[in-house]
């Protein structure tokens, strides 16, 4: 007998007939003998729409609130499927994350998950009860409702498993497994039956939101066992590896995109040794994370200062550095928000050079230029314009030779 985590996102329970579909598929393992703790996210759409009825009372939500509001979401999607489940002659229960014990910090919006709680858990699973635990939500130690971040529900999943030591985690989602590239945007992107979990990291860190960045780092911290597959048809998914191979691996293993960056510059700073520090600590200290810097010497002691942060935060990053632009001598600050970032990944380009020229070219003969470059031992990334997008993807997909049937 296993025991399984198996988490439900949004568009595979964004339905009656979805959710009576997976109450099927949980009802097929459960009487193949399988113990099963179930996670869900909210029905596909709802908590987007939560987060517009905030909007339409206030443009600036208390934290703490917003957190009450969006957490419904999976409230409403545990009962039903609970509902469906006991149909089918299961025992089920639903269980919010405090009732669970799922313990988080106090970031409301953005809380990390602290421990997770096994008593009750492993009551229901003793006395053959299925629990149906909401995703996305915790509880904060002065007894606050918090919720773990967009796509949280893989993070909820990935911490039950961590703490029940499952033999699994499943992450059942809209398509079947880690593709090369998102399949939405590259028709010919190829299935992966494995991925190593270091290149999943960056994937995730990248944008490929098939799973939670944090999902991918709580796995690798506490190494369950990790796999994505379809909640529509059967098959094996992809599973994440923890050895890797960079001997046998291909160069470049899958393509990451995020539409959602810009830039901000700082025209004419000092070019001396504390400028960056000057610039970005306002930036660091408001929790805005930087991604992409450039300095570049103009000459006559000057500098351009360029960097990158999510478009959502451009604003307030603007705003941040109003105080410091007299102290820098700078008059003109210029800001992007037209921006995408490209990055293809592969733990093989650790044994490989002559990735980055290949990229450059291939953008290059695309007539796409680049105007900030990002590097680690297993990714280049770009920022181009985000009208490119679809196109840098698809002619790198083919450059690397990514393309199904290659
Ligand atoms: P869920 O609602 O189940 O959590 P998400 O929408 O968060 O699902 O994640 C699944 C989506 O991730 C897919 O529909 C796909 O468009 C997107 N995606 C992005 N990159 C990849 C990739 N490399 N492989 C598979 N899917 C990807
Ligand atoms: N419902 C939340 C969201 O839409 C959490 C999740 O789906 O994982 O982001
Ligand atoms: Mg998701």
């Amino acid at each position: 007998m296993s025991l399984f985590v198996q988490k439900f996102g949004g568009t595979s329970v964004g339905s009656f007939e979805r959710i009576e579909a997976v109450a099927d598929r949980i009802a097929r393992s459960a009487r193949a003998g399988h113990q099963l703790v179930v996670v869900l996210s909210a029905m596909a759409g709802e908590t987007n729409r939560l987060l517009s009825l905030a909007k339409q009372v206030s443009a600036t939500p208390c934290p703490r609130e917003l957190d009450m509001l969006v957490s419904t979401g999976e409230q409403i999607s545990i009962a039903l499927m609970a509902m469906a489940l006991q149909k089918r002659g299961l025992k089920a229960q639903s269980l919010l994350g405090e009732q669970v014990g799922i313990l988080t910090d106090e970031r409301h919006g953005r809380a990390r998950i602290r421990e997770v709680e096994t008593e009750r858990l492993k009551s229901m699973l003793a006395d053959g009860i299925i629990p149906i635990v909401a995703g996305f939500q915790g509880r904060c130690g002065n007894n606050q409702v918090t919720t773990l971040g967009r796509g949280g529900s893989d993070t909820t999943a990935v911490a039950i498993a961590a703490a029940l030591r499952a033999d699994e985690c499943q992450i059942f989602t809209d398509v079947d497994g880690v593709y090369t590239t998102d399949p939405r945007v590259e028709p010919k992107a190829r299935k992966m039956k494995t991925i190593t979990f270091e290149e999943m990291l960056e994937l995730s860190s990248l944008g490929a939101k098939v799973l939670q960045i944090r999902s991918v780092e709580y796995a690798g911290r506490y190494n369950v066992p990790l796999r994505v597959l379809s909640s529509f048809r059967d098959g094996e998914g992809t599973l994440i590896t923890y050895e890797e191979d960079a001997m046998d691996a291909p160069v470049v293993s899958g393509i990451a995109f995020s539409r959602d960056e810009a830039s901000l510059t700082l025209v004419g700073v000092p070019d001396a040794a504390n400028v960056a520090a000057t610039i970005l600590t306002p930036i660091g200290d408001a929790g805005i994370d930087v991604d992409m810097i450039v300095q570049t010497a103009t000459g006559d002691g000057k500098a351009d200062f360029t960097f990158t942060v999510a478009r959502n935060d451009l604003d307030q990053a603007r705003a941040l550095l109003s105080p410091v632009l007299p102290q820098l001598g700078v008059a003109t600050i210029r800001s992007d928000d037209t921006l995408c970032k490209v990055s293809v990944v592969g733990v093989g380009m650790k044994n490989h050079s002559g990735v980055a020229s290949q990229m450059f070219q291939t953008l290059g003969q695309e007539g796409i230029s680049i105007s900030l470059i990002a590097t680690s031992e297993i990714k280049i990334s770009v920022a181009i314009d985000e009208k490119y997008l679809e196109l840098a993807v698809r002619s790198l997909h083919q450059s690397f030779n990514l393309d199904e049937g290659e």
